[in-house]
């Protein structure tokens, strides 16, 4: 049985950055991939001869150097401005639509700028759940036409079931001077953390292709996780294949992982109340490009996508997202997801009929977003906490269970690598 200081279970991009770190401290790992290619939900896969992405995936570092370097050592990122948009009324509205009140028809403008207005400006308000800081911020009407329509669309679940601590600054709130602004017509687009992003000018296929060949030595491709047992500290692939680990790094979902994977610790309770959406992707080659943004955001009650885009480049690609609900994997069927697609589509201007579609494709995302609902915090506290007194770190976005981006679940891995390497 072959034996390993540490093994990464999965090679997605919080996987490959901890290898990387651990190959060029010379430490001795074994990367084990389930799927045949590395990348995880942050590579591209080919469709007729045409690249795509899990739906965009666009990076941004914010301060983090290390993370930069780590992908641009390889890929060439070119910068985009974003242009984002709201389709809510039968209209497109600039994104953030609570800095654009003058988009609105003026009735709506009127009644949405009074009850913003109300509100009162704290530093230190803690709300108790999502619908409470909505209602806050940005008062009845934008709750109830937006906010969460759009949320049972997305999380497929009320604000009021989720906790603020998802809010991460990703929605912004306007202070009282910028609702003013923006409902007397002045343009406020660069808001958020995202108002610039970067995109691979090829393929972010490149970056693992690159890592791939840097260690392959130390990488084993379609072979899935399947049992750990931390009294022998050995783990069994789905091949029959058994090794012995120190230490394992886990980028496979937690809830699985605990649930299904590790054996002898008494974590399935907590693991059994950790909740997910699952992701379906309609990916696109369309004929022209009719809109000139990078995505919009869509709140329609009678439409099941809340996300459509186009990916930067030449030709013309676009996605479009809709959730399903945990454990439900196949709620649509490609006849659904497609006549959904083109009512989608035409609402955001970016197709004017059928045949404007040259080709599609559609991916299935098991998990992909995580419910940040009130046990979500302790259970993950529990479940990680077990897991590290017996020498296996959780680490990404899965592993973790958390909202994160790219860019910090490669800081993740690289932490988590470095913590090893000093034991
Ligand atoms: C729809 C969508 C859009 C997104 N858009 C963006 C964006 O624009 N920008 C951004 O920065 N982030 C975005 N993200 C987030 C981004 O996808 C993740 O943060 C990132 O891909 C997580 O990387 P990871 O390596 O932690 O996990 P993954 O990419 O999931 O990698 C885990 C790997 O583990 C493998 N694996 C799982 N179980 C096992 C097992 N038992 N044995 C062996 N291998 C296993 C999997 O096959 C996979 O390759 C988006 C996410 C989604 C769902």
């Amino acid at each position: 049985m072959k034996s390993y200081k540490t093994i990464i279970i999965g090679g997605g991009i919080s996987g490959v950055a901890a290898a990387n770190e651990l190959y060029e401290s010379k430490s001795d790992f074994l990367l084990l991939e389930k799927k045949d290619v590395l990348g995880g939900l942050s590579t591209q896969y080919k469709h007729n001869d045409i690249y795509f992405d899990y739906s965009g995936h666009y990076f941004h570092f914010y301060k983090s150097s290390e993370a930069k370097s780590f992908v641009e050592k390889v890929l060439n990122l070119k910068t985009y401005k974003r242009l984002c948009k709201t389709h809510i009324y039968e209209k497109m509205i600039n994104y953030p639509l609570q800095f654009h009140l003058s988009e609105l028809d003026k009735d709506k403008a009127d009644r949405v700028f009074k009850e913003m207005m109300a509100r009162e400006e704290r530093e230190s308000i803690s709300f108790d759940n999502m619908k409470e800081a909505f209602l806050h911020n940005f008062g009845q009407t934008l709750y109830n036409d937006f906010f969460y329509p759009f949320f049972m669309k997305y999380y497929r679940c009320s604000p009021q079931e989720i906790t603020p601590g998802l809010y991460k600054g990703s929605i912004p709130v306007p202070s009282k001077d910028e609702v003013v602004l923006g409902y007397k017509g002045t343009k406020k687009l660069d808001t958020g953390y995202n108002a610039t992003f970067l995109y691979p000018v090829n393929s972010s296929r490149e970056l693992f292709d690159f890592y791939h060949k840097k260690f392959k030595e130390n990488i084993i491709l379609n072979s899935e996780v399947i049992k750990v047992d931390i009294d022998t500290k050995t783990l069994v692939t789905k091949n029959g294949e058994i090794y012995k680990y120190e230490n394992i790094i886990n980028t496979a979902g937690l809830k699985e992982f605990a649930q299904n994977i590790q054996e002898g610790l008494p974590i399935c309770q907590y693991a059994e109340k950790l909740r997910n959406v699952s992701t379906f992707i309609f990916n696109c080659l369309l004929k022209s490009k009719l809109s000139d943004f990078s995505w919009a955001y869509l709140s329609d009650k009678d439409n099941i996508y809340y996300r459509a885009g186009y990916y930067p480049g030449d030709n013309v690609r676009c996605y479009l997202e809709a959730s399903g609900k945990d454990n439900s994997p196949r709620e649509y069927d490609e006849e659904k997801l497609f006549q959904e697609a083109l009512k989608a589509l035409k609402k955001c201007n970016m197709i004017s009929d059928k045949d404007d579609i040259l080709d599609y494709n559609i991916k299935f995302v098991p998990i992909s977003y995580i419910i940040f609902d009130k046990n979500r915090e302790s259970c993950t506290r529990i479940i990680l906490e077990k897991l590290e007194k017996n020498n296996i770190y959780s680490c990404g976005r899965f592993g973790r269970w958390i909202y994160s981006s790219m860019g910090e679940d490669v800081l993740d891995g690289i932490k988590i690598a470095k913590k090893i390497l000093t034991m």
